[in-house]
């Protein structure tokens, strides 16, 4: 029997006294040693049966790529680019999943040492290997390696939106052999990789470097591109054999409360697109300014409200989570909440804005909250609020509200004959493929707002569709 090592090698952190006077990233990550004992606890479980493998959206064959760490442990050159090539044969941004995924839930969550003690840290060491790679050169030369293979089939495909939907089934195709041309509306592509996740969670510089591979592969990103407006979709159809929508659902839910359009409220997609994207916090050396009062209040339990929050903390604000249900049933990672924890954001539950009042210049100066009650589950699986009657106001000079994203509407009434269902979502097929033959979607345009990953791995499903399709019709 392998011996079981109960609890997991920590990684290193930043303490929260120092880390919230900046935007750099928290958790520093493994070292050579502290991966290799780390991985010594995997009790690699048989591929077949491996549970890990099956929790992981992509089927990342994770016993595989700990052994290969551990089959080469005198020579951790070697060990990093087989483990890398394994990781890569299913998921081609793992320095951003090893970051951003939510492991336990999926992988960790399932893994056999999580039953007596701490899951393996697949997430970290995954992490480890795709920095690790990238630091000693091993990356470049892999990719190259890669490159080298490609073999040109002649056929064009265009992917709307630079997300991580849309930059997988990119680089899936490119690799496949297809001229790909991504167009992407803002001025930097990875959607919410860039301009919704903080740098202390995600630096950019790790989000451009998974990039910049893109590029080695062939692929073209073209900013400044909104499809519908710039190019009509249309015009797309006449130039590519197929077309990939992978747009999000960058569109902030905001409810019609009394007072919502007061200065000093932000859908938390304004907020943390102006810290993220256009660096606000380094105002004035960036031109774009933020305005955070004194006392900031985020509305939601999601991981973009945890982001928001962690932003105005560090831009010097006393925070407040003003949560609807209660700890238990709020949707951010758990290591996002412990970190928000740490760094000293204040959490108020059961409490729902009844309306925002404002002073005579029209600037937030208090909110008055319905305090809630769990009844029964809803369609989520999570206890639905209640409203008690019974209220509550707190005085906020600032307001920041997550309570959600939709995909934008306005795109798709500009694709004549694309079936949307009444959430906005766009209707696929199993294979992924459109009401339009050969227009495939995937991501959160499909899903409603979900996660990187599930985006990653429908990117690569849609892939292949793609290319059965185009190997069909030819
Ligand atoms: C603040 C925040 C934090 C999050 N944290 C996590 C996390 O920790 N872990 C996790 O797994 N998930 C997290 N998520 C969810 C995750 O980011 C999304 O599920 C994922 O990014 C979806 O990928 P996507 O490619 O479908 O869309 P997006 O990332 O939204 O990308 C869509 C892209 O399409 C572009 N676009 C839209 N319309 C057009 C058009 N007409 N023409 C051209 N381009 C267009 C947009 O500009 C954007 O760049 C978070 C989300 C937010 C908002
Ligand atoms: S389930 Fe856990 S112990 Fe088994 S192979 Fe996966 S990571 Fe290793």
């Amino acid at each position: 029997m392998p011996k079981l090592i109960k609890e997991r090698v920590p990684t290193p952190e930043r303490s929260p006294e120092e880390r919230i006077k900046d935007f750099k990233e928290v958790n520093l990550g493994y070292t050579w040693e502290l991966a290799l004992k780390e991985a010594e606890r995997c009790l690699q479980c048989p591929k077949n049966y491996a549970p890990c493998i099956k929790g992981c959206p992509v089927n990342i064959d994770i016993p595989g790529f700990i052994g290969a760490l551990r089959k080469y442990r005198d020579d951790p050159d070697r060990a990093v680019r087989e483990a890398l090539k394994i990781i890569w044969a299913c998921n081609s941004l793992p320095a951003i999943t090893g970051r951003v995924c939510p492991q336990e839930e999926q992988c960790e969550g399932v893994c056999v040492v999580g039953k007596v003690g701490d899951a393996v840290n697949i997430g970290k060491l995954e992490r480890f290997v795709a920095d690790y790679a990238r630091e000693h050169g091993i990356e470049e030369n892999l990719l190259r390696e890669q490159v080298g293979e490609i073999e040109r089939n002649g056929k064009k495909v265009a992917v709307i939106g630079a997300g991580p939907a849309g930059l997988t089934c990119a680089a899936e195709l490119a690799k496949m052999g297809y001229e790909v041309t991504i167009f992407e509306a803002l001025h930097k592509p990875g959607g919410v990789l860039i301009y919704g996740i903080p740098e202390f969670r995600l630096p950019k510089e790790i989000v451009e470097r998974e990039l910049a591979k893109l590029k080695e592969l062939g692929v073209k990103i073209e900013t400044n591109v909104l499809v519908g407006k710039t190019i009509t979709f249309e015009e797309l159809r006449e130039e590519f054999d197929a077309i990939f929508i992978g747009t999000g659902a960058g569109t902030p839910r905001i409810f019609p409360w009394p007072g919502v359009n007061l200065n000093g409220i932000y859908s938390a997609n304004e907020f943390l697109t102006r810290v993220n994207l256009m660096k606000a916090y380094e105002f004035p050396e960036y031109d774009t300014p933020i305005k955070v009062g004194k006392k900031v209040a985020v509305i939601g339990g999601g991981n973009t409200a945890m982001d928001a929050a962690r932003s105005a903390l560090r831009l010097g604000a006393e925070v407040w989570i003003l949560y609807r249900r209660t700890r238990k049933e709020m949707t951010a990672r758990e290591e996002e909440i412990k970190h928000a924890e740490e760094e000293g954001v204040n959490f108020m539950f059961l409490v729902s804005p009844k309306r925002f009042i404002g002073d005579e210049n029209g600037n937030l100066k208090a909110i008055e909250l319905e305090k809630m009650k769990l009844g029964e589950p809803d369609e989520s699986g999570r206890r639905r609020p209640i409203p008690t009657g019974e209220t509550v106001t707190m005085e906020f000079d600032t307001a920041i509200i997550a309570i959600g994203q939709t995909p934008n509407k306005i795109f798709y009434q500009s694709v004549p004959g694309l079936k949307v269902d009444k959430w906005g979502r766009i209707i696929v097929d199993e294979n992924l493929m459109t009401s339009i033959p050969g227009v495939f979607a995937g991501g959160d345009a499909i899903r409603g707002e979900a996660t990187v990953i599930l985006a990653m791995g429908d990117g690569r499903k849609a892939a292949k569709a793609i290319h059965e399709y185009l190997s069909s019709s030819s």
